[in-house]
């Protein structure tokens, strides 16, 4: 008898899974229930298609039921909706939502991607019309159709992270006025709060409004069709229209009726195959709980690329291919594009090291920052990127990486991704060997670069040092840009002693103290520490120089102060 493989959802995981199960055998039978209205279609556009920049709805559509049924022969059932497994029985109840019949079927394997729920706390008028989340293709009809009627003319996002600036991009390209509204000290909640600060200046510059630490407590009507959204402070940020995108939870209600093992965050528990506590079962997708495979811990990923590469895992299990090996756990590679700047990471950020313990004593790292450009400084339109790599100090070991610009962003922390998930090092980082010609690169690549800074760390070259820890240090903070660059700005009570100069200079720096240097970005100060350390000078350079300072600096003064610096 044939197989009968039944998957519910049909998006990313479940669609995956289904198709990848066809082409390892022609022998099943595969049946895709879903919920909604389409298959396989692109949550990811979908903020664009808000916006226009996709314009036609069809083209959000991967694959239709059609094309799954001719290339693949598998059967697709959407509005259908699965009610509940009966596990004893190797039964699901499926109701059709055209017609409310309900029926039982049987399988061999079940497996369920049914993803995550958009969050949506109990505040007061959060029911409110002219409140949306996004996460399907009707769910954009509405919040388009919404816009269009009513000629809607301010927009504003809770919660600022890839979803919530995807959509803030896309409203302001439709003409909308933009107001984030983000509870934690900065947007983009995967990076640390100094890699932010660039994302907070450029959307100053485009002209968001940005209100972080603030949380929105309510929303109240105001007039006939607009909303006051209420923050704690008692701010209170008229809109037109408000896109709520402070999360998402993974959507267990199946698995929990079904009485499979749900772990700590919420998500379904699986194994490397994607097996849930059910033999018979496996769940792949953002309602799932994975394995970082940095930490180690249990995480919640909800992201494309994972979901898809789970349901093939599962796939193959299904189908008995235990000669693929399993699922090698998430990174959380991840990328977002907002009005021009591109966010990009890999892997832990610093504030998830802070947690990390290893036999109870927190994990050692270290860290380094960079602003190469994203290609030759002498062919046009060179453009620095900022770079944070986070290591361990004593072997090398790349634990995370985030990358902000305008401009090759995405290209580098992609291939330091491919290395951390081989377990490399930031001697392998110093070590690749990158495309290069002017127009796209260096001869010595961003990735090179950082992890050439990195491994002269991990080497002891040079001590490093960190701008949050010069306040304590007792250091003699030494400046060793010009003088009109000094002139221009810098570090409180620091000693301006230019690198042109310094060789000349020593005998003005403290023998009894040590020397922390900065220039712009850690270049000279890389230089001066060299060459203070060979004239037996205790010396460190602070990582990422003026322009990291300035990036804390935003940071703290937005924290500090009490009217929003960011408000526009
Ligand atoms: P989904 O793709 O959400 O599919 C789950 C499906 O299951 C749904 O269609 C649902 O209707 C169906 N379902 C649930 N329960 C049942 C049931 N009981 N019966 C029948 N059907 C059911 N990720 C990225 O990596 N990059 C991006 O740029 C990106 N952008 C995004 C933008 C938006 C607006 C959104 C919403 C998500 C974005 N994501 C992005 C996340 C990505 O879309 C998800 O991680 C991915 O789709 C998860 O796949 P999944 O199969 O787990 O769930």
């Amino acid at each position: 008898m044939k197989k009968r493989i039944l998957v519910v959802g049909g998006v990313a995981g479940g669609a995956s899974c289904a198709a990848r199960a066809r082409r390892l055998s022609e022998d099943a039978e595969i049946i895709i229930f879903e919920r909604g209205p389409f298959v396989s279609f692109a949550n990811c556009g979908l903020p664009y298609y808000v916006g226009n920049v996709i314009t036609k709805e069809e083209d959000l559509l991967v694959a239709s039921p059609e094309r799954f049924r001719d290339y693949f022969n598998i059967d697709v059932r959407t509005d259908h909706n699965v009610r509940l497994i009966d596990r004893e029985n190797k039964q699901i109840e499926v109701e059709n939502l055209v017609t409310g019949e309900t029926a039982r079927e049987q399988y061999d394997a079940l497996v369920i991607s049914p993803g995550a729920v958009p969050l949506k706390p109990a505040l007061d008028g959060i029911e409110l019309p002219g409140i949306f989340t996004l996460k399907t293709i009707p769910d954009t009809r509405k919040i388009k159709k919404w816009i269009d009627s009513r000629v809607a003319k301010k927009a504003v996002v809770v919660g600022g992270g890839f979803i919530g600036l995807e959509m803030a991009e896309n409203l302001k390209i439709k003409g909308l006025r933009v107001s984030v509204i983000e509870m934690q000290r900065h947007v983009m909640p995967a990076l640390d709060e100094e890699m932010a600060a660039p994302i907070h200046t450029h959307l100053q510059s485009q002209g968001i409004s940005l209100y972080t630490n603030s949380r929105a407590a309510g929303f109240k009507r105001r007039g006939k069709a607009s909303i006051d959204v209420l923050l704690e402070s008692g701010t209170a940020v008229l809109a037109d229209i408000v896109i709520l995108a402070i999360g998402v939870r993974p959507e267990v209600a199946l698995a929990k009726q079904a009485g499979l093992a749900i772990g700590e965050l919420g998500g379904i528990l699986v194994d490397d195959r994607m097996r849930t506590s059910d033999p018979s079962i496996w769940a792949v997708g953002d309602a799932v709980e994975v394995v970082d495979c940095v930490t180690g811990s249990n995480c919640l990923v909800p992201l494309a690329g994972p979901a898809n590469r789970q349901g093939r895992m599962a796939a193959n299990a299904i189908m008995g291919r235990n000669d693929i090996p399993g699922f090698r756990g998430v990174q959380a590679t991840a990328v977002c594009g907002v009005l021009g700047l591109t966010i990009a990471s890999t892997g832990v950020s610093e504030k998830t090291l802070r947690q990390v313990r290893i036999d109870r004593q927190p994990l050692r790292y270290e860290k380094i920052y960079a602003h190469p450009s994203q290609h030759a400084q002498y062919y046009p339109g060179a453009k620095n990127m900022t770079i944070k790599l986070l290591f361990a100090p004593d072997d090398g070991q790349i634990f995370g990486a985030q990358a902000v610009g305008l401009d090759g962003v995405e290209k580098r922390i992609d291939v330091i991704a491919m290395a951390l998930q081989k377990k490399g090092t930031v001697f392998d980082l110093e070590e690749a060997e990158l495309c290069y010609a002017p127009q796209y690169g260096a001869a010595k690549d961003p990735v090179n670069m950082v992890g050439m800074i990195a491994a002269n760390v991990v080497r002891q070259d040079y001590a490093v040092a960190h701008w949050t820890a010069v306040e304590k240090s007792g250091a003699c903070i030494l400046d060793v840009r010009t003088p009109k660059e000094f002139e221009r700005g810098h570090v409180d009570g620091a000693v301006n002693i230019p690198l042109e100069n310094l060789r000349q200079r020593l005998s003005e720096l403290p023998a009894d103290k040590q020397i922390w240097t900065y220039c712009v970005v850690g270049q000279r100060s890389y230089y001066a520490t060299r060459l203070l350390k060979q004239a037996g000078f205790s010396v460190k350079n602070i990582s990422g120089g003026y322009m990291m300072h300035l990036c804390f600096k935003k940071i703290q003064q937005q924290v500090c102060s009490k009217s929003n610096p960011f408000k526009i």
